[in-house]
């Protein structure tokens, strides 16, 4: 183990914030250690702006909720950690750790259940990276580094601590990680690594629990390089570990969301990391579609079900939260609405709730070329920026269009030359994107519902009626995953 100065590795208390700074002193005040370590040293270190910092101690949860009372909670299974309130910020506060007892761990070798307190270099040697397992006591402007970490740092590589195979097989989720920060911080993945990161290493992902996963894609699509991961997940067999029928290629739509999303990340806006997900499953969204049209299914159907399945799907690899799901479902609506919109609508439909996601994910499709979006992207964007007059103008000669194009569809398709002008009946009113009922109870999803209400059945085989999904549906079929939750590898905090 060396001692380095911090001050010499670019680290000083001035870049840290009140919060963990005020965790440290009170622990090291009631007698304990306390020491900042993982991504936040490493971070810093690499002059990158940390998410969050974390703590770690010798005092166990319940003397750390001596320490700080009321501002303390203790939260975990697996990992009992102490999450400490200091202002407005949340700082976690692990006890340090020994390795796993033996009855713990499963037939695999994965650890279940993990609260062995230990010393600093029984914690020091449990994790995973050398570079997030340097000790950082800012008022001795010290940090101890018990593996040349340092080095790594200055060399920006990615070892794994031990061996690299008993640590896959331990927790198969340092393979995400080790890809997350392979691309975040522009590190090598150190050689002995890439020997034994293989398919079948890969597959022991199949193991660890969908929610996790989520988890960990989420941070994927978060971390602001999404755009360099994607091709890695491919490269390594991770891909189809992470999402389930999604063909692996990175498509000029998922290059461009990608790159889009990391753009954002760093100008410091908001993004929806479920964005990502509708981006990713939207080609698998739109074939559905088709099958249930070639059923016979009415569109607006087609799509709700569509949307359904794909989801359902998914969450075998990753479990999407309901709220994300509805999210994804509601941008993909959108689409429909905003490619072919009601004249009377269109105001309204510009200040929906879900406008600008739905018309984000319309013209990032334009742009990649997609033109079955009709340059409907374009329209709505120049759009936005109208004035009250020229948008009525726009509108009148955007109905006008649509009244030409649908009578000339009329008349190839019937001979009837007398359409319809909706824009006379049409209401201003915006139905819901996607319906509550849909949306509230996953169960009714997969239970058959005989008060079905208004279906348009074309095809008198066909299974499917309106948000109801019956005993022969295709989706019923298939096969269920069946999870032995004592075999589930469960996040730190699960
Ligand atoms: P970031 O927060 O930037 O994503 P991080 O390194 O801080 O990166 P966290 O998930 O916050 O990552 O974890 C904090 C620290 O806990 C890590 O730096 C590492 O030392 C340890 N750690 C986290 N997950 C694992 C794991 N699966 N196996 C071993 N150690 C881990
Ligand atoms: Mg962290």
């Amino acid at each position: 183990m060396q001692t380095l100065r911090a001050s010499k590795c670019g680290l000083s208390t001035a870049q840290l914030p009140s919060s963990i700074l005020d965790v440290i002193d009170s622990l090291t005040k009631a007698g304990y250690e306390a020491y900042i370590v993982g991504g936040g040293v490493r971070d810093l270190m690499l002059g990158l702006n940390p998410k969050d910092f974390d703590a770690v101690t010798n005092a166990t949860p319940s003397q750390v909720k001596e320490v700080f009372g009321r501002r303390c909670r203790i939260i975990g299974r697996r990992f009992e950690l102490a999450h400490v309130y200091s202002g407005r910020e949340l700082i976690e506060v692990a006890t340090f750790r020994a390795p796993p007892k033996k009855a713990i761990t499963s037939a695999q070798g994965m650890i279940l259940r993990d609260n062995n307190w230990g010393t600093i270099e029984q914690d020091f040697a449990r994790r995973d990276f050398s570079i997030n397992a340097m000790y950082y006591q800012p008022r001795k402007d010290e940090v101890l580094d018990f593996c040349h970490a340092y080095d790594d740092i200055k060399d920006k590589k990615l070892r794994l601590l031990g061996d690299p195979t008993l640590r896959f097989e331990e927790d198969p989720v340092r393979m995400l990680r080790t890809l997350r920060f392979a691309a975040k911080l522009n590190f090598s993945i150190d050689p002995e690594i890439l020997k034994i990161f293989t398919p079948e290493m890969t597959n022991l992902l199949r193991d660890v629990s969908p929610h996790r996963l989520y988890d960990e894609s989420q941070k994927l699509f978060t971390m602001g390089h999404l755009h360099r991961v994607m091709p890695m997940l491919i490269e390594f067999g991770i891909w189809k570990q992470l999402f389930a029928d999604i063909t692996p290629e990175i498509t000029q739509f998922i290059e461009r969301a990608a790159k889009n999303t990391d753009q954002r990340i760093q100008i410091g806006k908001t993004i929806n990391p479920a964005f990502f997900y509708a981006v990713l499953l939207w080609n698998n969204f739109q074939a559905r579609c088709e099958f249930y049209q070639g059923k016979g299914v009415v569109a607006a159907e087609a799509r709700a079900q569509a949307g359904l399945d794909v989801l359902k799907r998914q969450a075998t690899r990753t479990i999407i939260p309901r709220f994300a799901e509805t999210f994804i479902r509601e941008v993909w609506e959108m689409q429909s609405r905003l490619l072919s919109p009601k004249p009377q609508q269109i105001e309204a439909l510009s200040s929906h709730a879900r406008f600008r996601a739905g018309f984000d994910f319309l013209l990032l499709r334009e742009k990649s070329g997609d033109t079955t979006t009709n340059g409907m992207g374009a329209w709505w964007d120049a759009y936005q920026n109208m004035s009250t007059d020229e948008k009525e103008r726009a509108i009148s000669s955007y109905n006008r269009q649509r009244a030409k194009s649908r009578k000339k569809v009329a008349d190839s398709v019937t001979g009837d030359k007398a359409v319809v002008d909706e824009s006379k009946s049409a209401s201003t009113h915006i139905e819901p994107l996607v319906k509550e009922q849909e949306s509230r109870n996953r169960r009714s999803r997969s239970k058959p519902n005989s008060s079905a209400s208004s279906g348009d059945f074309r095809s008198a085989k066909t299974t499917v009626n309106t948000g109801e999904i019956t005993a022969d549906h295709p989706i019923t079929k298939r096969r269920r995953v069946q999870r032995d939750l004592t075999k589930v590898i469960f996040g730190p905090t699960q």
